[in-house]
């Protein structure tokens, strides 16, 4: 790639929309332009770094015996009615109408169109398993896209599926993807971690996610310092040691809490530590209002909520709702009294001398045990599980491990699928016995795009991006300090065309412009290799070569200067 003949257009200043590193440096690198919310160009050099996550995914997965195929965007509500996910689905499905006034939806992901292929084509169970899968745009109508690239309306998926005469084949498949995704992951140069997760609205019965690790990630994960047990918090089985909960029992009593409000608030106030307090939610679940209760200290997991009550949909109350629940305004719902389903976290059963909303304006209770004060609730595993909780998993007691929380980026999910779609949608085949079965499936996605700005969040600097190598849209870059001087021209172009004859990708930075505003370029774009030729290191015959990761340059030999760094590229892709 010879920058005088190529779209780079790189920007000095962040971008003023740009909350997220990837996003700043995917559009001041000019990678990326923005063409509506949620919906961009990939430019040139962005393009190369989709193309070469693409070309990764695609070889592992057809070494483990996968088949590609492409499958329409546009699909037919038919097809969506039959399994039932149209009424479901929400307005993250954009539906059309084509000129007959039938309806249509854009794919967010093709469970239903795979299954009404392999139904239609597959009969016999000497046809199966099947592991099929395609790479293609998705156009998911997100209420809040943000972050770039992170999460678009329109992006690259990578979405497989596949399908079994029984359980124990499915979830042999399951495993063997489980190892396929950890080698996409760990080829892309990626720090990750394969999570269980909760199986949400795809459905399915178990599940995991590939995180890559970032301070950045919108999700919570923790994994075990003694196990290999790993969870999104969301589902992780977190044990707490100081339970139950024993504060100094108090007869029950009211207390005046003027206008204080939220757990931080009424501690500061009454200077009571949150721990103390039994935080009540006022939830809505298909419909039903109820009341959940946790420790102050704690987090609600939505994903277990749901689990916990057999709920297609749960959803925090309204204002309106919860003061029709608790006839008192927000911020002072509590259990006692109140005559309505409550279900709790288990780390509240036993608690005493606890401190709650008294369903009351600026009115909370003193002295609540629960044994006395909500004894009929349900309990149940709610919260979200922390950093520092025992591992659920490797024991009880003292030898169990510590969990370990890590932010993360969702970049691949997995789930076991079992019949939820090709039973609706009957696909079935003849057994050997000649009975007909329903086929089991599991379904496997990558976010392509969002694998790009999760290796950026991942892997950057002050200067800018810093790509590992098996995904940098160049591996190597030629910077010519001076592009007039003629020996620095000649000596460019030979190791420009000497490079590209060995296999290394390289550009060549044949700008008119000061070295300065290269060597910038060059660190923003992130290329793994600079190599700088100008005038004064020809005179005594070398060129300076850096890596993008490092701070120290080497001194290289004109004449050697091909061979050694294309050695150093091939080892580095070796290495991968
Ligand atoms: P999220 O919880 O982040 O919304 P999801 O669980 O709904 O994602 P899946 O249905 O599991 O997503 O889709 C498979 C993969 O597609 C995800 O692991 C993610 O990498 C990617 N993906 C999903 N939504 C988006 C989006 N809006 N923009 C970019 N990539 C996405
Ligand atoms: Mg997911």
């Amino acid at each position: 790639m010879r920058y005088s003949r190529h779209l780079v257009p790189t920007l000095k200043e962040d971008p003023a929309d740009a909350e997220v590193m990837s996003h700043r440096l995917m559009v001041r690198a000019g990678l990326i332009r923005q063409v509506a919310r949620g919906i961009y160009d990939l430019l040139p050099l962005g393009l190369r770094t989709v193309r070469k996550i693409e070309s990764i995914v695609r070889d592992e997965l057809d070494r483990a015996g996968c088949q590609e195929v492409l499958l329409p965007i546009v699909s037919p509500a038919e097809l969506w009615q039959e399994s039932g996910r149209w009424d479901v689905y929400g307005k993250e499905l954009l539906r059309i109408k084509d000129r007959h006034d039938r309806d249509f939806c854009l794919g967010p992901t093709h469970e239903e169109v795979i299954t009404d292929l392999v139904r239609r084509d597959v009969r016999s169970y000497r046809e199966l398993p099947l592991n099929i899968y395609q790479i293609q745009t998705k156009f998911r109508d997100e209420i809040r896209p943000r972050f770039g690239l992170m999460r678009g309306r329109e992006f690259i998926m990578k979405d497989g599926y596949s399908f079994h005469v029984d359980y124990d084949d499915c979830r042999r498949e399951y495993d063997h993807m489980r190892l396929a995704y950890s080698r996409i992951f760990d080829r892309c140069g990626l720090t990750f971690r394969a999570v269980e997760a909760d199986t949400g609205a795809i459905g399915g019965q178990m599940s995991h996610e590939f995180q890559v690790l970032a301070g950045s990630g919108e999700d919570l994960i923790v994994s075990c310092s003694r196990c290999d047990y790993a969870a999104n918090v969301e589902k992780a089985e977190g044990v707490v040691a100081d339970t139950p909960i024993r504060f100094p029992r108090t007869p029950l009593e009211e207390v005046a809490t003027p206008s204080v409000r939220t757990i931080e608030e009424v501690s500061k106030f009454l200077d009571e530590p949150p721990r103390r307090f039994v935080k009540t939610l006022v939830y809505i679940a298909d419909g039903k209002g109820i009341a959940v209760l946790l420790a102050g200290t704690d987090q609600l997991s939505e994903p277990k909520l749901r689990a916990t009550l057999g709920a297609d949909e749960v959803r925090p109350a309204t204002e309106e709702e919860i003061e029709d629940f608790t006839n008192a305004p927000q911020g002072f719902a509590g259990p006692v009294g109140l005559d309505h389903l409550i279900i709790a976290d288990k780390t509240l059963l036993g608690c005493e001398g606890m401190i709650s909303g008294a369903n009351k304006v600026d009115t909370h209770y003193r002295g609540i045990d629960q044994d006395r004060d909500f004894p009929d609730a349900q309990f149940a595993d709610l919260r979200a599980a922390n950093d520092g909780d025992l591992c659920g998993r490797c024991g009880n007691g003292s030898d169990a491990g510590r969990l370990e929380a890590h932010r993360g980026i969702e970049v691949g999910q997995i789930f076991y699928l079992g019949t939820k779609y090709s039973e609706p949608l009957g696909a079935t085949f003849l057994d050997a016995d000649g009975s007909s079965r329903v086929m089991e499936m599991g379904t496997y996605g990558i976010g392509i795009t969002r694998t790009m700005a999760a290796a950026i969040e991942q892997n950057h600097d002050d200067n800018g991006i810093v790509w590992p190598l098996a995904i940098a849209p160049y591996e190597v870059v030629i910077i010519a300090t001076k592009w007039a001087d003629e020996k620095v021209r000649d000596t460019c172009e030979w190791i420009y065309e000497g490079l590209a004859t060995a296999g290394v990708e390289v550009a060549l930075d044949d700008r008119d412009e000061r070295a300065g505003v290269k060597f910038n370029d060059a660190d923003l774009i992130g290329y793994p290799y600079r190599l700088t030729v100008g005038p004064r290191g020809l005179e005594s015959g070398t060129v300076e070569l850096k890596r993008r990761s490092e701070s120290d340059q080497a001194e290289l030999v004109v004449s050697d200067v091909v061979e050694e760094v294309a050695a150093r590229v091939l080892a580095d892709r070796e290495a991968l």
